[in-house]
């Protein structure tokens, strides 16, 4: 586990706010550097850990004694930063399928470890692919599906200002990959 270097933050923030023209001792501003390492402690806690720790973290399995059915959780909302422009995603769902290999993970655990993953500089595929290889780990089974649908600040409100474009990426592995039907059935229950 690593840690975020809040103090550097801090000078950094306080540099931006110089190379921006403002005044960093006007009373709005004097607190902010703070602040803002304060916020990103939280909002980048996934950095701390490599997905194999995050794995370790939240590895709360229990036995599936039935049949291997498809398990679906759909919908998990959470917030991301795109790396390229350090910029907020917003509005992200994620929608996770996978078939038990003899264990299945508890549902809020699932929820924990696609927040986790966001709470990095991230690309959303390979956000997908992050919350897959974690899975993979947790539930010793290649067979998931990782759907991601997010608005892009970056996109949103800068640049092109495609105010309602969204972003859908799927990360699709094992037999989610070689089975029409059972991708076609993951499909059909999140929509
Ligand atoms: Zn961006």
């Amino acid at each position: 586990m690593k840690e975020i270097d809040t103090a550097k933050v801090e000078q950094a923030v306080l540099m931006l706010l110089e190379a921006l023209g403002d005044d960093p001792n006007r009373e709005g501003l004097k607190d902010t550097p703070r602040r803002v390492a304060k916020m990103y402690k939280e909002v980048f806690e996934g950095m701390c850990y490599t997905n194999d720790e995050i794995a370790a973290k939240f590895n709360k399995c229990f036995e599936d004694t039935t049949t291997g059915d498809l398990v679906v959780v759909k919908d998990i909302d959470i917030f991301s930063y795109c790396e390229h422009h350090m910029a907020l995603m917003y509005d992200m769902k994620v929608s996770v399928g996978y078939i038990p290999n003899k264990k299945v993970i508890g549902l809020s655990k699932i929820a924990r470890i696609a927040d986790m993953c966001a709470k990095r500089l991230q690309l959303q595929e390979r956000l997908g692919t992050d919350i897959y290889e974690v899975l993979k780990k947790v539930l010793e089974t290649e067979d998931i599906i990782v759907v991601i649908e997010g608005c892009h600040s970056c996109m949103t409100a800068r640049g092109i200002k495609k105010v309602n474009s969204k972003t859908r990426t799927a990360c699709c592995k094992g037999r989610f990959m070689t089975n029409d039907a059972l991708r076609t059935e993951f499909y059909n229950l999140i929509k």
